[in-house]
Order: C-alpha cells, then structure tokens, then sequence
C-alpha cells in the first residue's frame, strides 16, 4: 500500500505559554477589555514599527472602522482587487460606498496598476491593497498611482479625508504582520493597515484584528486612537473598565456606534503568541525554501516569498501547476487528499461569488485573476509542519502531476 499522512492544512500553534497566560487572565478579576489588550498594542505597535495600534475583534472589522473615522459612505467609491477574500470588499458595502474591482496582473496576484489608476474617479476615496499570502503589494507604486490623480480627490469637508491630498491607502494586512519591504514593517507603509488574528493566521488570538496608521500632520494619534475606541464600544465616552472604577459610573454616548472590541483573554494568547513570532516566521521561510526547491522547474510556478529588498510573513504557500484546467487542478486536490495532505484555493475570485455576481460583476472582466485561480493549489504552510511531511507534500504531489500530465 502506498504512503499515507495526515497533514493538516493551518492548526493552531499554541504552547504551554499561551494556555498560562489566557488561565492567568482568567484568574485576573477582569475578562474583557482591559490591561492585557493596552499593553498587546504598545507591543504590536513595537512590533510594526508604528506610533500606535488600535486591536479589535476582527480585521474585517479594522477595515470597516477605518472607513467609517474617514467618513467614507454612500456616493463614495472604494477600489480593491478581484482576488481577495470577500472581506476586503464586504466592508466596503457594510459602509454604504461603491465597491470597484480591479484585476491583478497575467502572472502576480497584486492589482494591475494601469488598471487601478484607471478606475480612480472623482468619487474614489480609499483603495484597499491586499498583500496575498503575506507578501506586501509594490506601496510606492500604488501611491505614486494615488498621486498621479490627485486631481480627482473630493475630500468631504470636516472630515478626516481633508487630511489627505489624494486617495486614501487602507491595505488589507490580513496576512503581512512581520513582513517587510524596503526597511519597513507591514502596517509602516500604507496610510492605514489592518492585520487579522483569526485562528488559520500567522499569530492568532482566536479571533481578532488591529489597525496601525501614519502618523497624520496635524491630527493626534491620541485622537485617532479615541475614536476608533468610542468606534467599537457603542459610541461610550468611557470603556468598561475606568467605568467599573468606584464612583465612575457616568458616561455619555456620542453616536449610535458598533461593539467590535478585543477581550484581554483573547489579547493575551496574542501578546504570548507575538513572543515567539520572529521565529515561527523563520521557520515558515524555512519551508517555504524546501517548497520553491521541491517545485523547481517546468511544472510549476513557484511564490516569491523573499526578494532584494522585501521578506514576506510566510502565511500562505500557493503553488500553480503550469496549463492545469480548472478540473485538472481540483482532480489534484483530491488526490493529495487521498494521500492524508489538506490543501485549499486562495482565493476563488470575487467575481465567481453570488453575492459579488449579484452586485454586477462578472468574471470575464477579470481575466488575469481567473487563470491565476483555475490551477492554483495552496499548501500546508505551518510551525507544527515537519520536515518529513513536508517531503512527502513535495513528493506526492510531483508524483501526481506527473501521473495527469
Ligand atoms: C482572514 C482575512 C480577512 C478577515 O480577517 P478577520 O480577522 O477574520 O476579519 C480579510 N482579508 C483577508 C485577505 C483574509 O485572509
């Protein structure tokens, strides 16, 4: 009989140490929003290289606050790229704004940026990059874009988007954290970046999330910092824990607003996480190397995970198998399964979704994104991942391929 694993696709890394902390956190007398997540951003923001960090619940809702502080709404325009997870554009309708797709280019999973600086209109207010699988998109190319179409931008008057000359730049980080380009850390390039700690992330609090920004000329970091708060806790002029202050009742609400905030029970298995993060990404650069290695040659495409001046977070390993079909590439997604290894697809495009289908967009209009998704595979790329099973990923799927071709 021939070999058999069982290798899954994106388990959770946690150690003793992050089992302590959340038990102590337990023990602590206070489980919601309090010390431990304060000190998880001061350390985040250590981390990316930023002034500041604001942490909540999810990046999807990271990207939807920094929308709503920018006033960005209906009658307004927000770009991103056709292969995402629907979560880059979801938080665009959640606003009220247009969403725009662009489509990446022939052979890189970035947006085209012809394509983009194209579709920027008079009613464009942010773009939204993705850096897929860790790797950080070409920032100064997309502000260059940005500020070739200054022209264009209509801030709103008495809103934040007044601070900025041109489109705003909100990068989906969702998988960046600790990726570097040109000396800077993800969430220390785009104006605004949202990082996501979900479980199948490099650094997972369970669920969670967190914005960084630049610094703006002549805003308060302080004052950002205070309205994404009041943001993700209904508008509250006071959090829970100086209002669970004796004698501190009093409070007043100043919106009608949202509750997206993290737990200090969540912050702190991400603060334990973010410890032995420097080396959990080594290790995923470690595999990533035996991949590109084992994936040489005429058969497949190989993801760049390192350049001259650029190192990605490690988070995703999507392989494609040179001139696979659609059926071809999913017949070697069962294979491999058969064999005990888990794969996925990142991302099936937007266009192909109901819901963006049901918005008006089609997939022919995309053609880029689309031959990149039909023979894409995505493999195991984790710290519990040994170098054996790494192997026979390797091995079974060569053997594979060979045996379709
Ligand atoms: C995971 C993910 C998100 C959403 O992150 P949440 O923390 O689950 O909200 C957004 N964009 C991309 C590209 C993702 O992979």
């Amino acid at each position: 009989m021939s070999k058999k694993m069982n290798i899954p696709f994106s388990p959770p890394d946690i150690t003793q140490a992050e089992i302590d902390a959340v038990v102590d956190v337990l023990k602590s007398g206070w489980l919601t929003t309090g010390p431990v997540t304060k000190d998880f951003e001061v350390k985040l923001a250590q981390f990316c290289k930023t002034a500041r960090v604001a942490t909540m619940n999810s990046a999807t809702a990271a990207m939807e606050m920094t929308l709503r502080l920018l006033d960005i709404g209906p009658g307004d325009e927000v770009i991103t790229s056709a292969y995402t997870y629907t979560a880059s554009a979801s938080v665009i309708a959640h606003v009220g704004a247009k969403i725009v797709l662009v489509d990446t280019t022939p052979d890189s999973l970035e947006m085209d940026y012809d394509a983009l600086e194209a579709a920027i209109t008079d009613k464009t207010k942010a773009i939204i990059p993705v850096d897929i699988a860790g790797v950080m998109c070409d920032y100064d190319k997309i502000f260059e874009v940005a500020e070739s179409k200054k022209d264009l931008y209509h801030p709103k008057a008495g809103t934040l988007q007044e601070h900025f000359d041109r489109v705003v730049i909100l990068s989906d980080s969702a998988h960046s954290l600790g990726a570097q380009r040109n000396g800077k850390m993800a969430g220390a390039y785009a104006d605004f970046s949202c990082f996501s700690f979900h479980a199948v992330k490099n650094l997972t609090t369970a669920e969670g999330g967190a914005v960084t920004w630049q610094s703006i000329p002549g805003v308060d970091d302080e004052e950002i910092y205070n309205h994404f708060m009041r943001l993700i806790l209904h508008g509250q002029t006071k959090d829970a824990l100086s209002k669970n202050k004796a004698g501190a009742w009093e409070y007043d609400i100043v919106a009608p607003y949202f509750k997206a905030n993290l737990t200090d029970i969540h912050a702190a298995l991400g603060r334990e996480q973010l410890k032995r993060y420097p080396a959990l990404i080594a290790r995923r650069h470690e595999i990533i190397a035996k991949y590109n290695a084992g994936f040489a040659g005429e058969d497949f495409i190989t993801p760049v995970h390192k350049a001259e001046n650029a190192a990605s977070s490690g988070h995703l390993y999507l392989l494609r198998v040179k001139d696979f079909t659609l059926e071809e590439r999913n017949e070697l997604i069962k294979r491999v399964a058969e064999k005990g290894i888990a794969t996925n697809v990142h991302y099936k495009p937007l266009p192909l979704l109901t819901a963006y289908h049901d918005l008006g967009f089609e997939m022919a209009d995309y053609p880029n994104a689309y031959q990149q998704y039909i023979n894409e595979i995505t493999l195991p790329l984790h710290t519990l991942l040994t170098d054996e099973e790494v192997d026979f990923i390797i091995e079974t799927i060569q053997t594979e391929v060979a045996k379709m071709r």
